[in-house]
């Protein structure tokens, strides 16, 4: 018999939703022309493109034309910088803010982006995981043609006051890019109402395809592409589209939107069940924001405790979920976002992270709590 697993690592991927799925079969074997055909088949091609674009546009608050559709959130992230970082050049301006808690996507391509001339400020969040619009004010010079912040960050769920960070980098004349791969569809996004100037999303992160992802940037932004070829999102991505991956993120985003309200109910049911079993653990101490934050992302250190040995003795409990370290060049490094925190190499090292979504239960939950305890003492023996 295959070996039951419990899945609590929703932050690294999830599964795709019967509404996603169901959405993309027609575009696999039947509506599967090019877009860019002008027969019929690729008409009705072209039509679901336009569709889905323009639902993603309604729920976002933006216009349908200033939505590019990318391979996910990498891309996207990579694109926006390097968009804004051209901007920058062409004006002067070479000093980019973003915070020290980044997705690598975002702090790879700023690496690059300083290799070019550009000063890079890497804001620390304070001990709550988040960074404040003050440190951004206080970081912003002439200079600084970008500031890039993530909606919420993928190791401890903090929500970063992204409608405040906003307001003052247009009150300053700053671009505003956020990665919000974690926070789309799970909390409510509103370009506008944020005074957001770009924005990432990835579908593999609400239950939608893998390998599709989106970028917004507001209609006076001159995007650079990445890649070159046909003239494809208006000039500014080439490749043919994705059609079944954007027909999928479009129906996955509109569901995660619909069922937002019930959707963080019960995920925060579970949540405050499994901080609460996780708390009685002797030695066990919370990473992140107890309010600001995911429904579904718990994050704790057991003090004493090897990670990575706790995270194999619960894979071989049949648990999935994260540690806070990560594999980098062959050796494991503690988490760059729990060390931005302030964490020791070694608290960082001994966390676990555990992301929830709508598909676990609370039986599941008491299960994770058993087994973390019975391994943290196990491992402390
Ligand atoms: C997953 C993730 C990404 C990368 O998205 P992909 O679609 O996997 O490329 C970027 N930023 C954050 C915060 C993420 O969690």
């Amino acid at each position: 018999m295959e070996m039951q697993f419990i899945y609590a690592d929703n932050a690294a991927t999830t599964k795709m939703s019967d509404v996603a799925v169901k959405a993309m079969l027609p575009y696999l074997q039947e509506t599967y022309a090019n877009a860019s055909s002008v027969h019929i088949l690729g008409q009705r091609s072209a039509a679901a493109l336009f569709s889905a674009r323009q639902q993603l546009a309604q729920l976002l608050h933006c216009a349908p034309k200033e939505l590019f559709f990318t391979s996910g959130g990498s891309e996207a992230d990579n694109q926006a910088l390097i968009s804004a970082a051209a901007i920058g050049r062409q004006q002067g301006k070479r000093h980019i803010i973003s915070t020290a808690m980044e997705h690598h996507a975002i702090l790879h391509t700023l690496e690059a982006l300083e290799e070019q001339g550009f000063t890079i400020t890497l804001l620390r969040p304070q001990k709550d995981g988040i960074v404040t619009a003050a440190q951004i004010a206080a970081a912003l010079t002439d200079e600084t043609c970008l500031v890039s912040v993530m909606y919420a960050n993928n190791e401890t769920g903090a929500i970063q006051p992204i409608k405040e960070i906003g307001a003052l980098c247009r009150q300053r004349g700053v671009l505003f890019h956020t990665d919000a791969v974690q926070a789309a569809g799970h909390v409510d996004i509103d370009v506008q109402r944020d005074n957001i100037d770009m924005l990432s999303l990835s579908a593999h992160k609400f239950h939608g395809p893998k390998g599709v992802g989106l970028l917004f940037a507001k209609s006076s932004i001159q995007l650079t592409s990445l890649i070159r070829g046909g003239g494809q999102e208006r000039g500014k991505r080439a490749g043919t589209e994705n059609l079944p991956g954007i027909v999928g993120l479009a129906a996955a985003f509109k569901d995660a939107q619909e069922q937002m309200a019930p959707n963080t109910a019960y995920i925060t049911k579970l949540r405050d069940a499994l901080r609460a079993g996780l708390e009685q653990i002797p030695g066990a101490s919370f990473n992140g924001s107890r309010e600001h934050c995911l429904p579904g992302t718990v994050n704790y250190s057991f003090q004493g405790v090897n990670g990575e040995a706790l995270l194999s003795l619960l894979a071989n409990a049949g648990i999935c979920c994260s540690s806070g370290s990560a594999c980098s060049a062959g050796s494991l490094e503690p988490s760059h976002v729990l060390l931005a925190l302030g964490l020791s190499s070694e608290m960082a090292q001994s966390a676990l992270r555990f992301s929830l979504c709508t598909y676990n239960t609370m039986d599941e939950v008491q299960t994770i709590i058993n087994k973390v305890a019975d391994a943290v003492k196990h491992l402390r023996r």
